[in-house]
């Protein structure tokens, strides 16, 4: 019958009262996070602990409905690609990933401890020069990297580097994103300045995180590559750590005085009139710290309608359609719709995630969770029958 699947031989699932929807998908993932505090708890801890963290926190995202996740960076070369492929291959439960590079960045930028007097190792992986750029980038396409994390941009935990400073050049990016490419990986930028925006897009990155002090030329840019780029404003740490951090010392005081709440109205500002543009938003990012836990990463789309307008149902598309072609832009499969032909990825929701948005934090509500077909997890009380042909 036009219109309808054949239900011979289907198990049928009464979801009647319930919502079904696509998995959701993290667009900025960090997976070797859990509850950091500051860059060196992502450093002391050692790869084998870190590796079985990152699997917990595998579980924890797909727990949570995440059924994918883009990952922002990782920190360390493999451990995202081990994961990867222990989920791939069915032996840990766990989201389709997208594993991520170290956060790759140059002499004095953000990721960059070393101190002339104090040799320090750090999350980073810190290189000078276009050379060193694409021997560094083929490395982490060698070692199974999918994406690979520039740090063109400064920020507001780098003293010497702010957010509106643009420490890597044009030519480091560029010959990053040609090596990149040139493997068929996909590249993100941490982009917080107007210049570091231009010099990722020059260089045809494909995914820009953060952008808060966007001008009128780099807002025009975006727009311009917007059915080519992906844009993260990763609006959750910025707003936790200004309102929900005290306990961890950035007391509103604190917080203000590095630059948060300058951050959050710029990101306000430019995201809001990105969405206007049309720009493909994608939630999440920056979950994992102390403060930010991953399985709270839906928060952002509560977020997305707070900060930059969108209303409830587009929120929670950004969540679902744009991740969805993010995860898929170098694949001929589609995902993140309920329609025939894309990958199955789907939760049963107890509730009305466009109404209350909430619910989709409350992995109890999550009744159902199905990846690529798969079952994860069945709690719908309903009878479930074979039907009949
Ligand atoms: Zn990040």
């Amino acid at each position: 019958m036009p219109g309808q699947l054949s239900r011979s031989d289907c198990e049928v699932i009464d979801a009647q009262g319930k919502t079904l929807m696509p998995g959701l998908v993290e667009g900025h993932m960090h997976m070797t996070f859990e509850g950091i505090r500051t860059g060196e708890d992502l450093t002391l801890v050692p790869p084998e602990e870190h590796t079985l963290l990152t699997l917990r926190m595998a579980k924890v995202m797909i727990d949570h409905g995440f059924t994918s996740c883009y990952s922002g960076a990782s920190s360390k070369i493999r451990l995202e690609v081990v994961a990867r492929n222990e989920i791939n291959a069915g032996r840990y439960p766990g989201p389709r990933l997208r594993a991520a590079t170290p956060e790759i960045t140059v002499s004095g930028g953000l990721g960059d401890e070393d101190l002339l007097h104090y040799k320090r190792e750090s999350f980073a992986l810190v290189v000078d020069g276009a050379d060193a750029m694409t021997k560094l980038v083929r490395i982490c396409c060698r070692e199974g990297c999918d994406n690979v994390k520039l740090n063109v941009s400064g920020d507001p935990f780098k003293p010497g580097a702010p957010a509106e400073s643009t420490p890597m050049t044009q030519r480091e990016v560029d010959a990053a994103v040609e090596a990149a490419h040139s493997f068929g990986r996909m590249v993100n930028a941490h982009a917080r300045s107007a210049e570091a925006i231009k010099r990722a897009l020059r260089g045809g990155a494909d995914v820009l995180y953060h952008c808060e002090y966007a001008d009128e030329e780099a807002l025009d840019m975006m727009e311009a590559a917007k059915d080519r780029i992906f844009v993260a404003p990763t609006v959750s740490l910025f707003h936790t750590m200004l309102n929900e951090a005290g306990d961890y010392g950035f007391t509103r005081e604190v917080s203000q005085s590095m630059g948060m709440a300058h951050l959050l109205e710029w990101s306000q500002k430019t995201h809001s009139a990105l969405r206007k543009r049309g720009i493909r938003h994608v939630i999440g990012g920056d979950y994992g710290f102390a403060w930010s836990h991953h399985g709270t990463n839906a928060r952002d789309i509560g977020f997305f309608s707070d900060y930059f307008g969108y209303t409830p149902s587009e929120a929670l598309q950004c969540a679902t359609r744009n991740g969805g072609a993010l995860m898929m832009a170098r694949s001929d499969d589609k995902l993140g719709e309920l329609v025939e032909g894309q990958l199955a990825d789907m939760l049963v929701v107890d509730g009305d995630p466009v109404s209350q948005p909430g619910v989709l934090l409350d992995r109890n509500r999550l009744l159902l969770i199905m990846k690529d077909g798969q079952v994860y997890k069945n709690e719908t009380s309903a009878v479930r029958y074979r039907a009949a042909a």
